[in-house]
């Protein structure tokens, strides 16, 4: 019999805690510990570990038993990082546990379900028991439950989202697979724009077939001269002048009989490692190019395109400076529109390479800025001059001006800070044009001004915006 009330806490203040209490201690401690390892301390969701454990664990019983239908949901926040840049990492963090609260809210039914931050701004979503229909229609529920802004201190904030989905036992059996084609599928949302989903369907293992073909004809094409470049113009709104021209390279494939994206035929070069002697090319030509405009033009400047594959390769410095030679062009009139991405890694060698050429004139601009991981830290650190804005923050100030008008504006403020001249990229439309002006954005390019344009027509544009 155990001793209670005032007897039970004199002893135990005498003789310490007894064999129960210590057993019950231990138990709390380790039930403790267990809800810590199968919990996400951010979004207090189920732990990356955990989840892995149950699906699994379903999976095999599945497998082994009835094969019911159940789906794999991914969902990627886009954009969501530039909440970390302009409101710090813990508003990051409490931002990631609202969408969690909500993506909760969008499926009640606790036991049909199971969530997880895969990682970063990733999350896994598996549906019990349903058909693939069903999921189709509770994807929709959750890109809609993410649609109205976050409160987060004193801004609402916007975020957009994309879903890829696959689903068990119809394309897989093993949660690698299904995991993988839940990816592809959010990648091919991607593509179709925010907000939308994409179930993964066997077409997705077709374009890997047509992927290798493209390959083939891709080790071909500079050697056929498949390649050219278009250009579309920059304008210096307050110089009234076009300021630079970006060249954007396209590809005609004579054995496809079509032209094929550079969305598409870039990342082939750029894993084939092709992106190496084309990027030269490019370089090579867009310099040939802006030297014969330089002759009315001199200030005109070229822009060329580098994406972190290029940066990264041993020669890239060299390579920048044999073509600069080779042309006969002064430095100081190219841009490097360096993808946001490529700057993220390799840091310290990526800052070197950089200054070397910035320290010959080369100007250096961020290109997409705000959708990349770039930190407010490593911008810092870098020898950069111009920050492009990415177009789907200037796409969403016309949408919804109220909400996305300071998102714009804290990118501007931070360039300013940084003393970065802002480019504004994919200008559609007067709207979009005069709110930068109005916070001091003074270049831009997009269709609203041009589209990308064949040399001869760029020179007639020049003429016409430049009269000499
Ligand atoms: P980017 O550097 O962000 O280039 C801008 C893209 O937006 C171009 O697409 C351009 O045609 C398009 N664009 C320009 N203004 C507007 C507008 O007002 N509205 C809309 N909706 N789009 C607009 P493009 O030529 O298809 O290039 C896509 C991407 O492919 C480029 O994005 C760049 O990352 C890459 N790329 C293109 N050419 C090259 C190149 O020569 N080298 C490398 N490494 N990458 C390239
Ligand atoms: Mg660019």
């Amino acid at each position: 019999m155990s001793d209670t009330g005032l007897i039970g806490s004199l002893k135990s203040k005498i003789l310490g805690p007894s064999d129960d209490e210590i057993s019950e201690l231990k138990e709390d401690f380790a039930n403790e510990i267990k809800i810590l390892k199968e919990t996400d301390s951010i979004t207090g969701l189920a732990s990356k570990q955990h989840f892995w454990n149950l699906f699994n664990k379903r999976i095999e019983q599945e497998n082994n038993g009835s094969f019911a239908d159940f789906s794999l949901l991914m969902l990627d926040l886009s954009r969501f990082h530039i909440v970390n840049e302009t409101m710090g990492y813990e508003v990051g963090d409490e931002m990631l546990h609202a969408v969690g609260k909500r993506l909760e809210e969008s499926l009640p039914n606790a036991s049909n379900r199971l969530i997880c931050r895969i990682y970063g701004n990733t999350f896994a979503i598996v549906l019990w028991d349903i058909k693939s229909s069903e999921a189709i229609t509770i994807a929709k529920r959750i890109l809609e439950g993410l649609l109205p802004p976050f409160r987060m201190t004193d801004n609402h904030v916007h975020v957009t989202s994309c879903i890829g989905i696959s689903h068990y036992p119809h394309n897989a059996k093993d949660s690698n697979t299904l995991m993988l084609q839940a990816e592809s599928a959010l990648e091919e949302a991607k593509i179709e724009g925010e907000n939308n989903y994409a179930v993964f369907s066997s077409d997705m293992e077709i374009d890997s077939v047509d992927r290798l073909q493209l390959e083939n004809y891709l080790h071909q094409a500079l050697d056929k001269k498949e390649f050219r470049l278009v250009f579309q113009p920059q304008m210096a709104i307050a110089k009234r002048r076009v300021s630079a021209v970006e060249a954007l390279i396209r590809w005609e494939s004579r054995d496809l009989g079509s032209t094929v994206s550079p969305a598409k035929f870039i990342p082939i070069l750029q894993e084939t490692g092709l992106i190496i002697p084309v990027g030269e090319w490019i370089m090579k030509e867009a310099l040939t190019m802006c030297k014969k405009w330089n002759e009315k033009y001199p200030w005109l400047k070229v822009a060329v395109n580098i994406n972190g594959y290029q940066i990264k390769h041993k020669d890239f410095v060299p390579s920048c400076i044999k073509v600069i030679n080779e042309v006969g062009i002064d430095a100081n009139h190219l841009i490097l529109d360096l993808q946001e991405s490529a700057l993220s890694k390799d840091a310290e060698k990526t800052v070197n390479k950089l200054n070397e050429l910035h320290d010959l004139g080369v100007t250096l601009a961020i290109d997409d800025f705000g959708v990349g991981m770039t930190s407010f830290h490593q911008l810092k650190k870098m020898p950069v001059d111009t920050m492009k804005i990415d177009p789907s923050f200037l796409r969403d100030i016309e949408e919804d001006p109220k909400h996305n008008e300071p998102m714009v504006d804290a990118l501007i403020s931070m360039a300013e800070s940084l003393n970065l001249s802002v480019v504004g990229e994919g200008i559609e439309s007067e709207y979009q044009m005069n709110f930068l002006r109005k916070h001091g954005c003074h270049h831009m390019q997009g269709y609203f001004f041009c589209k990308p344009l064949p040399f001869d027509d760029v020179s007639v544009f020049l003429a016409k915006f430049n009269p000499s």
